[in-house]
C-alpha cells in the first residue's frame, strides 16, 4: 500500500472502531464497497473499481460492474493491530440504491480533496442510504417519512436541530413548523435563503410518542448515539465554516455536553472536528417566550456567526431587537 492511501485507511479504521462503540457488531458492504477497500490495502485493485489515476473518486465508487471479493475484512483486522475481527465486516449483498461504502470514508476522502462532483454524488449516496435506514426499528414503525436535511451540500453554514417534530415527519423535510419558519426568519434576517445555508437534526425519524397523539419527546441518548454517525458523514461533507446548535440537545448530541445548560454555552464558540460551533437556543424556545430580549441573545449569537464568516453587517441588522431597531425576526 502506497504511503498515500495510508490516511484513508485509518480513518476507515476509525470509523469502523467508533462503530463497534456504538454496538454495533456488522457493517453491510456491497462487492463494490469490498472493491475499494480492496483498493485502499491493494491499490492496483482500485484501478480495476474504477479509481482514476490513483485519485478516491465517488463516481468510481458508485459504478456498477464486476467487482472481485477481496479479503478487505481479513486486512483490516491485521491493519488495526488485530482490534477489529474479520468477522466485523460482511458483505451481505443486500444494499440496495447505494453502495454501500464505510461511512466517513468519503468525508476523509473529501477533506484529503475529493473533488466537487465526486462530493455531490458521495452527498447523494449518503441520503440514499439514510432514507432506507431501518437501525431504530421502533422509530421505523412510527416514521411516516425519514428526515434527512434540506439545503445545500455546499453550504458555509449548518443549522443543527434536535429532531424531526410532526410536521417535519408529515413532510420529510426539517423545520417545517412553526419552529421552523422562525428559523427561517432568522436565516433570511442573516442574509440568507434556506436553500444556501444546510439544516439537519441530531435525530432524522420523529421521535416516537407511544400512547399520545401528538406532542414530541427528546430523543434518547442511545436514539442520539446511533444516528449520529449520519450526521457526522453529513458534515464531514459538508465541511461549512461554522454550524449552529440549535438547543440543549443539539449541543448534546453534537458536542457530548451533558447536563451543561444551554443557557451556559449559547454565545460560546465550541468546536467540532474543528469546525467552530455557535450554541444558541432552539427557535421552539423563542415561540413560547417573545421577549425582545430574548431573541436579543439568539441574534447577538447570528451577529457572532456572520462576523466569524465574513459576512458584511448592516447598521439596520445590528440594531435588529434593540429598542433603536425594533423587532425583526
Ligand atoms: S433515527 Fe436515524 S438511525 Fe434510527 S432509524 Fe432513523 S435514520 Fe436510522
Amino acid at each position: 500500500m502506497g504511503s498515500e492511501w495510508r490516511p484513508l485507511l485509518e480513518a476507515l479504521i476509525g470509523e469502523l472502531e467508533y462503530r463497534r462503540a456504538l454496538g454495533l457488531r456488522f457493517v453491510a458492504l456491497s462487492a463494490q464497497g469490498l472493491a475499494v477497500l480492496e483498493g485502499l490495502t491493494h491499490p492496483t485493485v482500485l484501478g480495476s473499481a474504477g479509481g482514476r489515476g490513483g485519485k478516491v473518486s465517488a463516481m468510481a465508487v458508485s459504478s456498477s460492474g464486476p467487482a472481485a471479493k477481496p479479503p478487505a475484512s481479513e486486512a483490516l483486522g491485521a491493519q488495526s493491530g488485530g482490534k477489529l475481527k474479520g468477522s466485523d465486516v460482511v458483505p451481505t449483498g443486500q444494499v440496495t440504491g447505494g453502495v454501500g461504502v464505510l461511512p466517513g470514508l468519503f468525508g476523509e476522502a473529501r477533506r484529503l480533496g475529493l473533488d466537487r462532483e465526486a462530493r455531490l454524488a458521495a452527498f447523494e449516496e449518503l441520503r440514499r442510504r439514510v432514507l432506507q435506514c431501518t437501525r431504530c426499528p421502533h422509530l421505523v414503525a412510527s416514521r411516516k417519512n425519514v428526515v434527512f436535511g434540506v439545503g445545500t451540500p455546499e453550504a458555509e453554514l449548518v443549522f443543527v436541530g434536535e429532531a424531526p417534530g410532526v410536521e417535519e415527519d408529515e413532510q420529510g423535510e426539517p423545520f417545517v413548523g412553526p419552529a421552523g419558519q422562525l428559523l427561517t426568519k432568522i436565516i433570511q434576517a442573516m442574509g440568507f435563503s434556506r436553500d444556501q445555508v444546510y439544516i439537519a437534526n441530531i435525530l432524522k425519524c420523529r421521535p416516537d410518542t407511544p400512547g399520545q397523539t401528538s406532542g414530541n419527546r427528546k430523543p434518547t441518548p442511545t436514539e442520539m448515539a446511533t444516528c449520529f454517525p449520519y450526521l457526522r458523514e453529513q458534515l464531514q461533507l459538508i465541511q461549512p465554516k461554522v454550524i449552529v446548535a440549535l438547543g440543549a440537545t443539539a449541543v448534546e448530541g453534537l458536542l457530548g455536553k451533558v447536563g451543561v445548560g444551554i443557557t451556559r454555552l449559547r454565545g460560546q464558540w465550541q468546536e467540532w472536528e474543528g469546525i467552530p460551533v455557535m450554541p444558541t437556543y432552539h427557535p421552539a424556545y423563542l415561540l413560547r417566550n417573545q421577549s425582545p430580549t430574548e431573541k436579543r441573545k439568539v441574534w447577538e449569537d447570528m451577529l457572532k456567526v456572520l462576523e466569524r464568516l465574513g459576512r458584511p453587517i448592516t447598521e439596520r441588522q445590528r440594531n435588529y431587537f434593540t429598542r433603536s431597531g425594533g423587532d425583526r425576526a
